[in-house]
Parts: C-alpha cells; structure tokens; sequence
C-alpha cells in the first residue's frame, strides 16, 4: 500500500440533535478532504467542515433516485485511494439500517483502511426525548430494533419480509425503523400473531429535532392515530408496555417553552447564546444574523489607544463586544490585563461587566440601568477633570456618553473597535422567521436590520421581546408594537421576561 493512501471514516452523526454528536465525529469532520453525506444528519453537522473540504450528498430525497449504493462504495474507495481523509456520514449509527456494514465490507474488499464512528442510534434517541425507556426492568427485558421497510420485491410474491411469529413472540420491546407507510399491516400482523391489541405503543416523528411529535395508543389503533396526525418520516414506532411509561417520563414537552419559535437576531456569537438559552428551554430559536459585527482594530485611532493604555484613568466599554476587542488590540501589542491595572473601569451593562469577568476584570462602575444615560449619572460621582479617560464602542454608537464624559472635564478617546454591518440571512431562515411566535431585539441595530431582512414586514402573529427601553425606543420607533421588555438588560433578563411573557 502506497504512504498516499487515505482512509474513510464510517461515521454515525446521531439522530438530528447536534447535541448529540460524538466529540470524535466533530473532530473528524473538522479533519476531513471530503464528506459523503446523507439526509438526515444534523443540520449543524457539516458547518465545522473546512472550507476547502469536498462535500458530497449521496442522500435520498423521498420520492427520487438516489445515488446508488455501489456508486457510492466506489466513490469513497476513488478518494481513499487518491490519500485522502473521507467521512461518510450518515444519520444515527452506521451500523443500524446505515448500510454502513456493505461499505465497511467494499473497503475491506478493497484493502482501503477505514475505521468505524458509532453514533447514537434514532431507536434509542428518539424513545429517550419521548420518555420511553427501551428496556424497563420491570417490563422489557430486551429490545429489539427492526426494520419496518417491506421488501417490494417479496410482497410482490406475497411473501411476508418479517418474521412475524418471532416477533410476536419476542419477551421485550420492538422498534420499528422505516415503519411509517407499512405501519397498519405491520401492526396487525403482530396482533394476529399473538401480540395484545392493548399493548401500549407510541410513533415518534422526528425525534431530538424541534418540533418532535408523539402519537401514543394502543398497538391496535396505533396506524389509525399515526395517520390522524399525519405522522410522516422520519418516525418510528416503540410497542411494549415501556410505551406507557411515557405518561409518567415525558420530560421534553414539560420544558418551558416547548415548541415556542424564536427569532433570535443579533451578531453570530452572542445570537448564539441567546439560542442556546432558549433552546435548553425547549424552545425552537430561528437565528437571523441580520448583522454581523466587522472588528476595525487596524485604525491609527486603536493602535494609539492601545499604545497609551496604562496612561487612562478611567476606560468606559459599552459592549461585550469592545471588551473582547480591546483585549485583542491589546494582545496585538504584547499586552494583557495588567496593562489596565492603574485604570478606573465602567461597563455600560452586566453583559459587558461579564466579558470584562472573563479576563480577570471587576468593573469599578456599573449603572443600575443599562444605559448610556445610567452610565453617565454614575460617571458624576466621580472626579474626571483633565482625566485622561478612554471610550471604546462601536463605530455607530449614541454620543450621550461622549458628551456626558466631556461635560464632565475628561480628556476623552473615543475608539471605534468594530462596525456593525448588515447580513443577508437565507431565504429558508425567513420563511421559517416569519411564522415565529416571538422577535428578540437586543439592540436598536437588530430592530432595523430585521426589519430589513424581512422587507419591512415581522412575522404577523409574532410578540416582539425587547431587551430593555433603548432597543424598545427603537422598535417604536419603527412602528412597531412592543410586548415584552427585560427588566435586567442582558441576554439572561430577556430570557426570563421571555419565559413570563410565554408562561402568562
Ligand atoms: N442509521 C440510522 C437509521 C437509518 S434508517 C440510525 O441509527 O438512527 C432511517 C430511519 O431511522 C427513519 O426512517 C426513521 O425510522 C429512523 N429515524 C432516523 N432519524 C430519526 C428521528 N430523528 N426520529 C425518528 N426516527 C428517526
């Protein structure tokens, strides 16, 4: 074999919560030349891909070809023997109706090394966000993972593609993967066969992923309730009396703000924890990066700040953003917390107080209210007379703080450290935006670009949660109504008002 050869990696994704990833599946696609995937991975999934990876989707959509299976073993054994990294990835486990142990065999056939990434399985993930645990010791003493897809070509010879008896027969609980077309006959073949009408059973569509849905009855109405709902794939179904278990273990529709959709706008990073928030919530949030922020760290303005640092006596930061930022000016410079060891230090807001937290920094000032104004009336206290004193904001910030610090006899600096641009989201986002029940606004930038994102319209029947009384001026401003406003001004206050708002 020669040194150029590469090797695949047959990797499960997990069954659609990107939570559910393994650490060496995302190390994995962190490393890979080229990625053959599937349809149902996580939509996250191939985000930490390189940009110069070659990604390739080999899926299904229902209803068309797909490519086929043999074109694909050939595919990964091409670029294995070209030296590169592949992954295939595929949905839940490799090896659980993954197809993944024919590839496994065509590499082997091949002499291409590979090795095997399990993930965790739809069977076992989907039942777990229903509350069902598979196996009970008091009432499943197995389980047993089947596949609900009829072979076509032996129901054509009237053939039954299951072993229905041992089915019947099996002392535990049965999960049917695939099942959702061939659910009524599988059901009633079990039932002819000696399984109890009654026994509980329960189909879960979509599994892990927002918008989960659970039908429960018993195994003889199951396909007529499934169908009532208009259960579709992916689904599959749990029988056994663990199915019950349910009523009492749900956990996933008690959270509070489950099935609640939330337009999260603001810059990636920060929108990124506000989702994260309300997704552990349960809730699903919609992210529209409909700004972005543009660090300007390479202005004479900053290298002349950061080059006199030690010489402020007050630093005023009005964003967690700044505080990053400034640290990393800083860094660019040789220079870390110690430089502002002489200074005074002000945060407009807890938000900004926390980023400082994160470099060792207590802020000295911190307004009640998270405002300029608030800001200002707390900088009177202190003497600031031909002080040297150093504000680093965004590019487009108010000039209450400016004209406040002046007022009071500041030798001011006023640095820009980033812009805030606008981002054009993806037309999908929108439309899943506009049915949202709640709008998030943590600035008055994020009023006016969603609204631009939106072409000026929100999503009609939305309630709209404001972060604190500036960003609702703004969103007044803009005509629009404001429901909810936080009583604290950072990402936690919202969070809460949000899930008062949701629980009133
Ligand atoms: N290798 C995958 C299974 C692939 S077969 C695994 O280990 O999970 C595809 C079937 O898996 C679907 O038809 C459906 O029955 C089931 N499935 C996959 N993801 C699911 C999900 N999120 N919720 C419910 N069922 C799911």
């Amino acid at each position: 074999m020669s040194a150029a050869t590469g090797i695949v990696y047959l990797v499960g994704a997990g069954p659609g919560d990107p939570g559910l990833m393994t650490v060496r599946s995302l190390e994995l696609i962190v490393a890979a030349d080229v990625i053959v995937h599937d349809r149902l991975i996580p939509a996250e999934a191939l985000a930490p891909a390189r940009p110069d990876a070659e990604l390739l989707y080999v899926g299904k959509e229902p209803g068309t070809a797909s490519v086929p299976q043999n074109r694909i073993e050939e595919l990964l054994i091409e670029r294995a023997r070209e030296g590169k990294i592949v992954v295939r990835l595929k949905g839940g486990d490799p090896f659980v109706f993954g197809r993944g142990g024919e590839e496994a065999e065509a590499l082997a056939a091949a002499g291409v090394p590979f090795e095997v990434v399990p993930g965790i399985t739809a069977g076992v993930a989907a039942p777990a966000f229903a509350g069902i645990p598979v196996t009970h010791r008091d009432d499943a003493s197995g389980v047993a993972f089947v596949t609900g897809h009829l072979d076509p070509a032996k129901a054509a010879a009237g053939e039954a593609s299951l072993d229905y008896p041992a089915l019947a027969a099996f002392p535990g609980t049965l999960v049917f993967y695939m099942g959702v077309k061939a659910l009524p006959q599988i059901a009633e073949r079990l039932i002819a066969e000696g399984r109890d009408p009654a026994e509980p059973a329960a189909v879960i569509e979509r599994g892990t992923l927002p918008g989960q849905r659970t039908v429960t009855a018993g195994l003889a109405e199951i396909a007529a309730e499934a169908s009532r709902a208009e259960i579709k794939p992916p689904a599959l179904t749990v029988v056994g009396p663990v199915a019950a278990r349910r009523e009492q273990i749900a956990w996933l529709e008690r959270r509070p703000l489950h099935g609640v959709t939330v337009v999260v706008t603001r810059a990636r990073a920060q929108a990124s924890e506000l989702s994260r928030r309300l997704a552990a919530l349960g809730a699903d949030p919609i992210e529209l990066p409909a700004i972005r922020i543009e660090p300007r760290l390479e202005t004479p303005e900053v290298r002349q700040a950061v080059e006199g640092i030690r010489s402020y006596a007050l630093v005023c930061l009005t964003s967690a953003n700044a505080v990053r930022l400034l640290f990393e000016a800083m860094a660019g410079q040789g220079l870390d917390a110690r430089a502002l060891a002489g200074a005074q230090l002000a945060a407009i807001g807890p938000g900004t107080a926390a980023a400082l937290a994160e470099f060792g920094l207590l802020a000295d000032l911190l307004p009640e209210r998270m405002v300029a104004e608030s800001l200002a009336e707390a900088l009177e206290e202190i003497d600031l007379k031909g002080k040297p004193v150093l504000l680093a904001r965004a590019a487009e910030g108010r000039e209450v703080l400016p004209d406040a610090l002046r007022r009071l006899g500041a030798e001011l600096d006023v640095v820009a450290l980033y812009e805030t641009v606008p981002e054009t989201p993806e037309p999908e986002t929108i439309e899943r935006a506009r049915a949202a029940d709640y709008v998030t606004f943590t600035s008055g930038s994020t009023v006016r670009n969603l609204l631009d994102a939106l072409g000026g319209e929100l999503p009609p029947g939305a309630r709209i949660a404001s972060i604190g009384p500036v960003t609702s001026g703004a969103a007044l401003e803009a005509g629009l109504e404001v429901h909810v406003e936080a009583t604290q001004h950072d990402i936690g206050g919202l969070v809460e008002a949000l899930l008062a708002d949701a629980a009133g």
